[in-house]
């Protein structure tokens, strides 16, 4: 029995699917108009892990996660940059792949754009306005009107009187009541080229329909579980519960799960305090992807994760342990068992218990001190050593920390050697040649602090 804590009932609940033995979710993905930074990775981690977690439990998981590519920022980025719209998410949306395939996170079932899905939105905003949750504005605009739903409110414990209080004021809200959001936004010079014809004219869909009408579309009126960060909580997720249940008449989504903030040095990540990072900026400063997912997931998901680029040894060593131990057991027996230690039974009593890692990780660290002893006196049988590998694999399945046995060909190490034989002549044209017949034979030499790198042309 796995248990969340929902975030809607603000309590601890023993997991129920909604049909035996499958989890559909819905996990809020990027806004594709710049890279995704490491706070978004935290995010995206614990939501690798949540799946990663089902997975290894034996449920079937139907993940869909969806690609924010009309908003104002990706809007506001086209215009400055003087490009189509197009041109910039799919070039954000590309770069977000490879960042998560770097960081081994398992890919979803589906990643629908926005774009593709207007027809369906302004539907829902049709079945909106029909059922009288919903208004148009002079403008075009259309509001929804949170006075229409009763429980608004519910994710964040928040009043309907004191919301506005809370929020800046801004085009995504009604002059007519400051509270009701926008679904719908009228064109407005600014938007650019990026409009779509509506039956309330021209203009673009509101950021929280989006998600309404993508989630329901790949996972019905009614799924299990909805992710996101904090800060999705509200508006974002709260407006999404309002729009779908009133649309939909059906509770929408059993568990709301989010995860708490990545901070860096102690501090808000910011471009002024300049400790903002993208993945490429962790790499080029040595940062292998599997310590950067050790330190985002040896914190519980609800508490504020603490990054330091001096994190980087302590990652190291604690990847190092484990995968020494894997060495020593595999070179005495290669084989795996279907049985495991006695640890194995506490370590997954943790990760059904809200994902927790952190007693996760002490259980098998003081499992990995003790093999690491046993073996120092020969006191393993080969059924030990066994079950010893099939714990490290199970556990790797989750954490997927391990580096990962890359067989690289012997003809492109060879050509990697040649090449740093030309680096250390400083013979640069001969060095950029080989680098480019790697590059030919799908790889790529990447060179970092610790030397140069092979890597999977993927
Ligand atoms: P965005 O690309 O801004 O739509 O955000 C993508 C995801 O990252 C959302 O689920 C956010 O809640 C989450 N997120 C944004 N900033 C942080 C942060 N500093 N730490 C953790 N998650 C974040
Ligand atoms: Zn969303």
């Amino acid at each position: 029995m796995i248990s969340f804590y929902n975030s809607l009932t603000k309590k601890k609940e023993q997991f129920e699917p909604i049909s035996d033995g499958k989890v559909k979710m819905y996990t809020c993905g990027p806004t594709v108009y710049d890279f995704s930074h490491i706070g978004n990775f935290r995010t995206f981690l614990f939501e690798d892990l949540l799946k990663r977690v089902f997975i290894a439990f034996g449920y079937e998981v139907d993940h869909v996660m969806n690609i924010t590519d009309v908003d104002d920022k990706t809007i506001k980025k086209s215009v400055i940059e003087k490009k189509e719209l197009k041109d910039i998410t799919s070039h954000y949306t590309e770069a977000f792949i490879k960042d998560i395939k770097s960081l081994r996170i398992l890919e979803a079932d589906t990643y629908p754009n926005a774009t593709d899905h207007i027809d369906e939105m302004i539907e829902m905003i049709e079945n909106l306005i029909k059922k009288g949750h919903a208004y148009q504005i002079d403008d075009g605009s259309v509001f929804f009107k949170i006075d229409t739903f009763s429980k608004y409110g519910a994710l964040v414990n928040i009043e309907k009187s004191n919301i506005s209080n809370d929020l800046e004021i801004s085009d995504e809200y009604s002059a007519d009541n400051a509270n009701d959001f926008a679904l719908w936004k009228s064109y407005k010079e600014e938007d650019g080229k990026t409009y779509w014809d509506s039956p309330w004219g021209r203009g673009r869909p509101g950021w929280h329909i989006e998600c309404s009408a993508m989630s329901v579309k790949y996972l019905g009126s009614h799924f299990d579980i909805h992710c996101g960060g904090v800060d999705n909580k509200f508006p974002h997720h709260e407006n999404e519960l309002a729009q779908s249940c009133c649309a939909l008449d059906s509770p929408f989504v059993n568990y709301w799960l989010h995860s708490e903030f990545l901070m860096v040095d102690g501090n808000k990540m910011s471009k002024s305090l300049n400790n903002f990072y993208v993945l490429s900026d962790l790499f080029d400063a040595g940062f292998e992807p599997e310590e950067f997912r050790y330190l985002v997931l040896s914190a519980h998901y609800r508490t504020r994760v603490n990054f330091s680029m001096k994190r980087k040894r302590e990652a190291k060593s604690a990847i190092a342990r484990i995968s020494n131990t894997r060495e020593r057991l595999t070179e005495i027996n290669n084989e795996s068992s279907k049985d495991y230690p006695e640890e194995f039974k506490k370590f997954n009593a943790c990760l059904a218990n809200d994902l927790d890692t952190p007693g996760a990780l002490a259980i098998f660290f003081d499992w990995i001190r003790k093999i690491n002893s046993l073996l120092d006196q020969n006191k393993l049988s080969t059924e030990d050593i066994a079950r010893g590998n099939s714990f490290i694999s199970f556990f790797d399945s989750i954490f997927a920390i391990l580096p990962q046995k890359e067989i690289i060909p012997p003809e492109i190490a060879a050509l990697a050697e040649k090449r740093e034989q030309y680096r250390i002549n400083r013979d640069w044209a001969g060095s950029d040649r080989i680098r480019s017949e790697i590059e030919s034979r799908g790889w790529l030499i990447k060179d970092t602090v610790n030397g140069p790198k092979l890597l999977k042309n993927s």
